[in-house]
C-alpha cells in the first residue's frame, strides 16, 4: 500500500502541480526564502514578494550584506516581521561562519534563528532529497483523513502521530517532490471543506472517505476567544511634516518598524481628551488634538485591535522617549523610505493620498 500511495501521489503531482516561481529550483537559498514567506501567508500573496525579494537579494551573500531596514521594507505587507529578521540574521550567520554555504546538514540548519523542524525539512528534502518529512496544515489534514485519525493531530500525542505517519510514508527517492505533492494535494483537492474525493489519487485507500467522515476529520482547531483592544494612533503635524517613531528591537509586535505614535487606551470614547497625555508620555512633545481620521480594525494572534487614528498639531517640545528609539519628521512623499507595519501603512497611505489631493486642489 505504501508504494502505491507514493506512486499515485507523484503521478498526480506531475499532472496537477501549480507552476510556482520557487518550484523549478533546487537552490536551497531560494527554497528557504519561499518556505519562510509561505509560513502564515497564502501562496498568491507570497509570489510578488518572493520575486521582488530574490531580485533584490539573489544570493545569501547579498541578503547578509543588506541593512535590516532594507530587508524589512521589502517584507512590508507580508506581516510576521520576525520571520524577516530571523532570515536576515541566519543569512549573516551562514556567511560569517560557514562561508556562505547552505549545506545538507540538519544540525546546522536547526541552529539558525527561525529555522524549526518544518523549515529544515522543507529545505533539505527539496534541495537535497534528504528523507525528512514535513507536517504543516495541509499535509496534516490529508494524513489524518487518509488514516482516519480521530484525535487532534495539532497537539500532544496527535502531533507525534502525524510526524511518524509522514516519516513512514516517505519514499527513498524524490522526497522533495513527495513532500510538495502532499501539501499540494491538501491545498487543491483535500481541502478543509468539501474535499474533492472523486479527483483524489488516494481515494481508494482513504479511511475518512470510507467512513464518510471527511468533514469531521481532523476536528476543527480550537480558537481562543478574541480579545478586543482599543488603540490610539496620533498623526502629529508640524507644518507639512509628520512625526514617525521607530519601535525598539525588543518590542513584541513590529520590532524596529516605524509608526506614528500609538498606544493602547482603555476606551475610545474620550480619545480627544486622552490624546495630549498619550503623546506626552510617548514622545515628551506638547500637541493639540485635531480631528478623528479613521478607525482601522485588524487581528494579531488572538487580539482584535481597533486603531483609532487622530490628527494633532505640534505645539512645542523636543522628542524624548523611554519606548521609541528614534524619531524623524517626514513629508508624506518620504514615507516609502521607512518600513511600516501593515495597519500603519494603510493609515498613512490614506492620509498621504489626502494630503496630495489637497495640494493639487490648492494649485
Ligand atoms: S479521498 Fe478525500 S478525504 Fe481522502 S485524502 Fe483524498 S480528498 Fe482527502
Amino acid at each position: 500500500m505504501r508504494a502505491a500511495l507514493q506512486r499515485r501521489l507523484l503521478v498526480w503531482f506531475a499532472q496537477h502541480r501549480r507552476s510556482l516561481p520557487w518550484r523549478n529550483s533546487r537552490d536551497p537559498y531560494r527554497i528557504w526564502v519561499s518556505e519562510v514567506m509561505l509560513q502564515q501567508t497564502t501562496t498568491a500573496a507570497v509570489i510578488p514578494y518572493y520575486e521582488r525579494f530574490l531580485a533584490t537579494f539573489p544570493t545569501v551573500e547579498a541578503l547578509a550584506q543588506a541593512e535590516e531596514e532594507d530587508v524589512l521594507r521589502l517584507w512590508q505587507g507580508l506581516g510576521y516581521y520576525r520571520r524577516a529578521r530571523h532570515l536576515h540574521a541566519a543569512a549573516r550567520t551562514l556567511v560569517q561562519h560557514h562561508g556562505g554555504r547552505l549545506p545538507d546538514d540538519p544540525d546546522l540548519w536547526r541552529s539558525l534563528p527561525g529555522v524549526g523542524r518544518y523549515i529544515c525539512a522543507a529545505v533539505l528534502s527539496q534541495a537535497f532529497d534528504r528523507p525528512l518529512p514535513i507536517v504543516e496544515a495541509n499535509s496534516l489534514r490529508v494524513l489524518a483523513r487518509l488514516y482516519g485519525y480521530r484525535g487532534d493531530p495539532r497537539q500532544g500525542a496527535g502531533q507525534r502521530w502525524v510526524w511518524r505517519a509522514a516519516q513512514a510514508l516517505l519514499p527513498t527517492q524524490r522526497v522533495g517532490d513527495f513532500n510538495q505533492a502532499l501539501m499540494e494535494l491538501g491545498s487543491l483537492v483535500c481541502t478543509p471543506r468539501q474535499p474533492r474525493c472523486a479527483e483524489c489519487p488516494w481515494q481508494r485507500w482513504c479511511r475518512a472517505r470510507q467512513l464518510g467522515e471527511q468533514e469531521r476529520i481532523p476536528p476543527p482547531a480550537s480558537r481562543p476567544v478574541p480579545v478586543e483592544v482599543q488603540e490610539l494612533a496620533v498623526l502629529i503635524r508640524r507644518g507639512s511634516r509628520w512625526l514617525l517613531c521607530q519601535r525598539p528591537a525588543t518590542a513584541n509586535r513590529w520590532p524596529r518598524l516605524w509608526e506614528v505614535p500609538h498606544a493602547e487606551i482603555a476606551t475610545a470614547n474620550d480619545a480627544r481628551a486622552q490624546l495630549p497625555e498619550v503623546v506626552r508620555q510617548l514622545t515628551a512633545l506638547e500637541v493639540q488634538a485635531g480631528q478623528p481620521l479613521t478607525t482601522l480594525c485588524h487581528s494579531v494572534t488572538r487580539f482584535r485591535i481597533h486603531l483609532h487614528a487622530w490628527s494633532a498639531r505640534y505645539l512645542r517640545g523636543t522628542f524624548a522617549s523611554s519606548f521609541y528609539t528614534a524619531a524623524v519628521w517626514v513629508t508624506p512623499q518620504e514615507l516609502d523610505r521607512f518600513p511600516l507595519s501593515s495597519p500603519q501603512r494603510r493609515l498613512l497611505e490614506k492620509q498621504a493620498a489626502k494630503a496630495v489631493n489637497l495640494k493639487l486642489g490648492e494649485t
